[in-house]
């Protein structure tokens, strides 16, 4: 059974077709500039060459038929027809508290996903637009809604509560929600299953540093708590986001720089993390690193700040859970960064019995252990996988 994944964004779609009975990927490719000048796609088969054209798409329906061709076309495509793709399972950020699952998409579920608009305002619209547009395109096929707030929904209410009037929570919902879910379910039952541990013994810590970062704290196979928050704004320092912050820095800048909330949001947003910390030496985290080797101060800074937040965001997490057996780092930075790994776990993590192994710890893109054996806490790298965790929510729940 072959399922189309869908991540939508305000002018790009990221898609993969996968086989969700072998789990290969079959193609993938991206979309981007929708509804902008120089509308691009790029298709890859897997095993054949990438193709990248220019070609306009006025809105996202035009972009998912451009997908749809590719994925048929004669001569490069992988399926004869659309009826060969038994369904598509679209990412979407946010469910609120409505979904503590993936879910078949019908009337009910896209009114309660519009419902959550207002708790991000960026994403989910695009997300619908992604959905409307291939029920358009291939109205019998069915569609399953996977969020990235889902598995954070077992947080405790002390986990997920502000210390704010409870009138905000009650008119509003405004509590901490989290993020980057998929992977972070993905990476920690990875985990498990490559020690041959069971789940539901463990205490993991999951840190997913990539441009967008958070940290989670699974307890028996439970997300007990997680850095971001009502927005990913919250939390560790990022690419462009600044993470925790005393909220009084909001008014104080307001008045001294003359700037609106919502310039001062973009600033948080988008201006902020290791590209402002860094004087906006880059918020690539490669730039960083050559930046920290070749003492550059302000990459040091950046660096050292960084790796600093995820430390304590560990320490406050193993307190939380009152021990931890196993670290994991994912994404962009956490499966690509040795040296990230390596400055966060020797200069802070000595009190959980960790020693790195070197040799192990340079390695890339395998599901491994980094630690000696001896090591007290387990630390690993697990290459976290989002558009597959999506494919396999979306068989479940369709064969
Ligand atoms: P993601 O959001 O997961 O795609 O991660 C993007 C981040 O991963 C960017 O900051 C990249 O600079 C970073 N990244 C990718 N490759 C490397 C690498 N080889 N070393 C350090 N950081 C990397």
């Amino acid at each position: 059974m072959n399922i189309l994944v869908i991540n939508c964004g305000s002018s790009s779609l990221k898609f993969q077709l996968i086989n969700a009975e072998n789990e290969k990927l079959i193609a993938k490719g991206l979309c981007e500039r929708i509804g902008i000048e120089g509308s691009m796609i790029s298709y890859t088969p897997d095993g054949g060459e990438k193709e990248s054209r220019e070609v306009p798409m006025e809105n996202h329906t035009d972009a998912i038929r451009l997908v749809l061709e590719a994925l048929t076309n004669e001569k490069t495509g992988v399926v004869k027809s659309l009826s060969e793709i038994s369904a598509v399972g679209h990412r979407i950020v946010h469910g609120g508290e409505k979904f503590a699952q993936a879910t078949i998409i019908d009337e009910e579920v896209l009114a309660a996903i519009t419902e959550c608009n207002d708790l991000a305002p960026l994403h989910n619209p695009a997300n619908l637009i992604g959905i409307n547009a291939c029920k358009e395109l291939m109205p019998e096929t069915p569609m399953v809604a996977v969020f990235d707030t889902a598995f954070h929904q077992t947080m405790p209410d002390k986990a997920y509560m502000y210390g704010l009037p409870y009138e905000y929570y009650e008119k509003y919902k405004v509590r901490r929600y989290g993020f980057h879910g998929t992977s972070h379910a993905y990476v920690s039952k990875k985990a498990a299953e490559v020690l041959g541990k069971n789940y539901e013994d463990l205490k993991i810590i999951v840190c997913h540093l990539g441009n967008g970062a958070s940290v989670s704290a699974v307890k028996n196979g439970q997300c007990v708590d997680t850095s971001m928050g009502l927005t990913p704004l919250e939390g560790l320092i990022m690419g462009t986001r600044s993470g925790d912050i005393d909220p009084a820095i909001i008014e104080f800048i307001a008045h001294k720089e003359n700037k609106s909330i919502d310039e001062i949001m973009t600033v948080l947003n988008k201006k902020s993390g290791v590209l402002g910390l860094s004087d906006n030496l880059s918020s690539d985290f490669r730039d960083i690193e050559a930046g920290y080797i070749k003492g550059d101060e302000k990459a040091v800074l950046a660096m050292e700040t960084f790796a600093y937040r995820v430390a304590k965001y560990i320490g406050s997490y193993t307190a939380a859970m009152n021990g931890v057996d196993v670290i994991c780092f994912t994404a962009g930075v956490g499966e690509n960064g040795p040296l990230v790994r390596r400055i966060i776990c020797d200069n802070y993590l000595g009190y959980l019995g960790i020693t790195l192994d070197e040799e192990l710890n340079n390695k890339r893109g395998l599901d491994i252990a980094i630690t000696t054996p001896d090591s007290k806490t387990t630390v690993m790298v697990i290459p976290t996988n989002e558009e597959l965790a999506i494919a396999r929510e979306t068989y479940a729940l369709v064969h």
